[in-house]
């Protein structure tokens, strides 16, 4: 079936309608305003981005008679002859790539053209010419007949013997971007009083990828299909996979719902979305997330960028979807969201107070605790402990942000109970947190200092000792006032994190 009577109605008359490919437009009005034609052209480019199109407007403008400022009258009789002349002979190079055509063509350029200045050959996918005819063309593309032009164009220009290349013009066709596919299927659409929907435009203009007849052909395509476009429509007629569906896939991702994940993206498989698609438009998703979350400051999981690269890595590879599959399952084992931490690990494995040998325990410096713990209620305020809870969340977010699981899993479930000017008294649900906690607090004031910009001494409690502290500190707090401590210096010992080492793992307790 052809699909292509939309985008035979609406090519371009004149460079003005032309879409995109504005430095192309621009070089070639240049040549032809300054007299300075190049007797062979190459346009390279995706298919649909404008070659022919390009190449037969060129031709038309340069053999009007009264061209003006680049534009063809529309009235000479070259012009008028346009669309009927012998003298633009488009040729197929994919049908007609042997060396007998080429020496046809030999003959024929030597023949001045009909009623036009010149003739202009266009030879469409050029890089199928076999290689004896390539050799056969040579000479002919060397030194043509005055009146002789060609434009040669190619999707593939690596296909392109480098001898050819370095005798012709070259110009590079960009993929034309979806906005300005979607303004001309739109302008088209309304001329054409086809019914589409704005949204079913967009997904078009996407589809397309670039190209302009791929979308006006679908076009063409689903209004005979429907009275009115929808989503719906190209989804039954495309496969296609909608932004509801990328946006799903990343939120079960998120969950870590494996199997209901596998079960979408196969889902898209055998529905007919092509992997590219699928791909480029996950793709196009999460680096909106990731900027989202860049500007927002808030990252909800770890290793998006991560995931970006790795599922990137699929376009070059040959079964797309299983890599797709794969890459996605490897990074769900190193998500970490903002919600749910590494710590779960520790409580699933359920250390309890008893598993923790006595010799932690007093590894813990309990003076230095105690020292902390009175200096946090000296001078403490309610309004130096609302900022600091502000910033107890940004920290959270850092870690998040920047995926230091070790540290996220400890400020895990924590609370901000009391603020001093010198001392923060952190509490959390499990004593084995605010073992592990204290163990490295130091190491979390630093990051404090360097990322919140408070210098400030940290110790935690689990509820059970903060609840014991807090009702002392009610008790004396009419009778009894707290003085400043000053912290004693301590060697670092660090038979307290082997040993913790030994019971947590390595990843964490890693310590500088
Ligand atoms: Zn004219």
């Amino acid at each position: 079936m052809d699909y292509k009577v939309l985008y035979r109605k609406y090519r371009p008359k004149d460079f003005n309608d032309l879409v995109g490919q504005d430095h192309i437009k621009e070089l070639l009005l240049q040549s032809i305003l300054n007299n300075k034609l190049s007797h062979a052209f190459i346009f390279n480019g995706p298919r649909g981005t404008g070659k022919t199109s390009t190449a037969k407007l060129f031709a038309k403008i340069i053999n009007c008679t009264n061209n003006f400022e680049g534009i063809a009258c529309n009235k000479c009789v070259s012009c008028l002859s346009y669309e009927e002349t012998t003298d633009i002979i488009e040729i197929d190079a994919a049908s007609n790539n042997g060396v007998d055509e080429i020496r046809e063509l030999r003959e024929n350029v030597k023949i001045l053209p009909g009623i036009s200045r010149y003739k202009v050959y266009i030879i469409d996918e050029v890089h199928m010419l076999s290689t004896n005819a390539w050799n056969a063309f040579l000479k002919t593309l060397e030194e043509p007949p005055k009146h002789v032009i060609f434009i040669l164009a190619t999707t593939e220009i690596q296909k392109i013997p480098i001898t050819v290349l370095s005798r012709c013009q070259r110009f590079d066709f960009q993929r034309i971007s979806s906005e300005v596919i979607f303004l001309k299927v739109k302008e088209i659409a309304k001329k054409e009083k086809i019914n589409i929907i704005d949204e079913a435009i967009t997904e078009l203009s996407e589809l397309s990828n670039g190209g302009l007849r791929d979308a006006l052909g679908m076009l063409d395509q689903l209004s005979k299909l429907n009275d009115k476009i929808t989503i719906e429509t190209l989804n039954n007629a495309y496969g296609l996979v909608t932004n509801k569906d990328v946006k799903e896939i990343f939120e079960v991702y998120k969950k870590r719902e494996i199997k209901l994940l596998i079960e979408k993206i196969d889902n898209l498989n055998s529905k007919g979305v092509k992997s590219e698609v699928f791909l480029t438009k996950i793709l196009d998703f999460l680096l909106q997330e990731l900027i989202n979350y860049k500007i927002t400051n808030s990252k909800e999981i770890n290793n998006l960028e991560q995931l970006i690269l790795d599922l990137e890595e699929c376009y070059t590879k040959k079964n797309k979807y299983l890599m797709i599959k794969t890459m996605i399952l490897k990074n769900i084992e190193d998500l970490v969201t903002k919600y749910e931490v590494v710590n779960t690990v520790v409580e699933e494995k359920n250390i309890s107070r008893e598993i923790i040998s006595n010799e932690i325990q007093n590894q813990i410096n309990l003076e230095i605790l105690n020292i902390r713990v009175n200096n946090s209620f000296v001078n403490a305020n309610l309004n130096l402990k609302k900022e600091f809870i502000k910033k107890w969340d940004e920290l959270t977010n850092y870690f998040c942000t920047n995926g230091e699981t070790k540290y996220l899993s400890l400020l895990k479930n924590t609370k901000v109970e009391v603020v001093s000017p010198t001392n923060v008294l952190i509490s959390t649900k499990s004593y084995s947190n605010s073992v592990l906690f204290n163990l490295i607090c130091d190491e979390i004031a630093e990051k404090c200092k360097k990322i919140i910009g408070d210098s400030i001494k940290i110790i935690c409690l689990d509820e059970e000792q903060w609840k014991k502290v807090k009702s002392k500190y009610i008790k004396n707090k009419n009778h009894i006032s707290y003085n400043y401590i000053e912290e004693p210096i301590l060697k670092k010992d660090n038979k307290a994190i082997n040993n913790a080492t030994n019971i947590f793992g390595k990843e964490l307790i890693e310590i500088k």
